[in-house]
């Protein structure tokens, strides 16, 4: 093979033989796993390289309708629905106290057909149902270790893992997350941005029940969101200035839940805090290309940004999907997977969902935040016609689950062979 491309100056030594597969599969978060178990599903030799999973995340995520209709093409949804709760209504309140406020908008799911916009799932329990089913796979191999460096030449790429094992692929997919190795050693540069905000994220048990509603509060320093979770309780994202996020965060839990239950305007009735709290400091990132020297990158490797609207991950199951799709289509037309045909056609699958979602994230949150007049007109008008006029409000809740260009087959429940 000749090599092309090295991540750091170390060379891979004389060693036990490499494993060889199809494609590694670097990262075992979420978009990790769905893409492994998608291609071994598929009939790919993959080998999964990661630290074993982490204990504990407290986190929640929403995956909306379309990430669920991927779950159940792959065969996955029956194991992950029991620790879900549906979100069948999304109400968005104006709590910013200006001028010019947006009526009370609610969205219901029944009005697109569908029983739910979305799921959410705590990530320690959608973690622990992908990472079964990868156990099940017979042509997944399962590594656990970092990877350390990735060499990659004309007809494939040899990772060198921390312990020294090495893997050759065809195709190395960086599902490594926001600060991606697989991303730096393909030579991919990306751009990065903070928002002078921090989301205080947490989990609550309460009083009344939440009927399924989505509660998102928008507030002048971002939105402050409840969203359901099994029995009485549901997860909390409340955007805030970075100092005010460390003052709630340093709170005990009973002045913390009286503060949250007076923010939410008591809705939920009493609160009590569940579980660990976390502050995460707001910010961006795009790779200026998703593919690139025989690696592609999925996830939050390829892009991140703020947890407004439950977009990130559901982002990141879509490239899943995309790249599933192209890489069946390539194989059966006896395409190199790894070549830079498919990368570029991978690209081009992709930048039109990833730029305009990262677009629509930003001025959703900067909207909030600003105090130009103009702004929250805009704002307001825009939330009041989607109050009133159905077709509007119908387009908007169904960009909001996926948008109609970026439905890969599996998100429309479709086989790819
Ligand atoms: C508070 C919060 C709420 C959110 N809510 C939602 C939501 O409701 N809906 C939604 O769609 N999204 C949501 N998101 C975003 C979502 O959590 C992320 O998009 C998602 O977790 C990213 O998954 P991933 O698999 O791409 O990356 P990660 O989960 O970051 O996984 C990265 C993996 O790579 C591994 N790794 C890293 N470096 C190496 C290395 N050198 N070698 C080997 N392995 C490596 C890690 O161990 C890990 O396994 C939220 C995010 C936050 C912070």
């Amino acid at each position: 093979m000749t090599k092309r491309r090295s991540a750091s100056s170390e060379k891979s030594t004389a060693g036990p033989p490499a494993d060889k597969v199809a494609v590694a599969i670097v990262g075992a978060g979420p978009s990790g796993m769905t893409m492994a178990i998608a291609l071994a599903r598929h009939g790919f030799s993959v080998a999964l390289v990661a630290p074993a999973l982490p204990a504990h995340d407290d986190r929640t995520t929403a995956l909306l309708d379309s990430s669920v209709e991927m779950l159940r093409a792959l065969g996955l949804w029956a194991d992950v629905e029991p620790h879900t709760a549906p979100l069948r209504h999304m109400r968005l309140i104006d709590a910013t106290g200006r001028l010019l406020r947006a009526p009370e908008v609610v969205f219901d799911a029944s009005e697109l057909k569908l029983d739910a916009f979305g799921h959410n799932i705590r990530n320690s329990e959608l973690n622990s149902a992908l990472a079964a089913a990868c156990g099940q796979e017979a042509s997944l191999l399962r590594i656990e270790d970092r990877l350390a460096h990735v060499e990659t030449g004309t007809d494939g790429a040899t990772l060198v893992l921390e312990s020294g094992r090495q893997v050759e692929a065809r195709l190395v997919i960086g599902a490594d997350g926001r600060m991606s190795a697989v991303r730096t050693a393909a030579g991919i540069a990306a751009k990065s941005w903070r928002y002078p905000q921090s989301a205080l994220v947490l989990n609550l048990e309460h009083e009344v029940s939440h009927h399924n509603h989505s509660n998102e509060f928008h507030t002048p320093t971002g939105p402050f969101t409840l969203v359901p979770l099994t029995g009485r309780r549901s997860s909390l994202v409340c955007v805030e200035q970075p100092d005010e996020a460390e003052r709630l965060f340093a709170m005990d839990d009973e002045t913390l839940s009286l503060e949250l239950e007076r923010r939410a305007a008591s809705i939920l009735g009493r609160m009590r805090i569940a579980g660990k709290r976390q502050v995460y400091p707001l910010g961006g990132m795009t790779a200026e290309t998703v593919a690139a020297n025989r690696c592609a990158l999925v996830g939050e490797a390829a892009h991140a940004f703020p947890p407004i609207g439950a977009q990130g991950l559901n982002l990141g199951l879509r490239d899943v999907a995309a790249l599933a799709e192209l890489l069946v289509a390539a194989r059966s037309k006896g395409e190199d997977i790894g070549s830079d045909a498919v990368l570029a056609r991978y690209e081009r699958a992709r930048r039109p969902d990833i730029a305009s979602r990262t677009t629509a994230v930003d001025l959703l949150n900067r909207s909030l935040m600003s105090d130009l007049l103009p702004v929250q007109a805009l704002r307001s008008v825009g939330l009041y016609a989607a109050s009133r006029v159905p077709p509007l409000r119908r387009l908007l809740m169904r960009e909001g689950i996926a948008p109609m260009m970026a439905r890969p087959r599996l998100m429309r429940g479709l086989s790819l062979s």
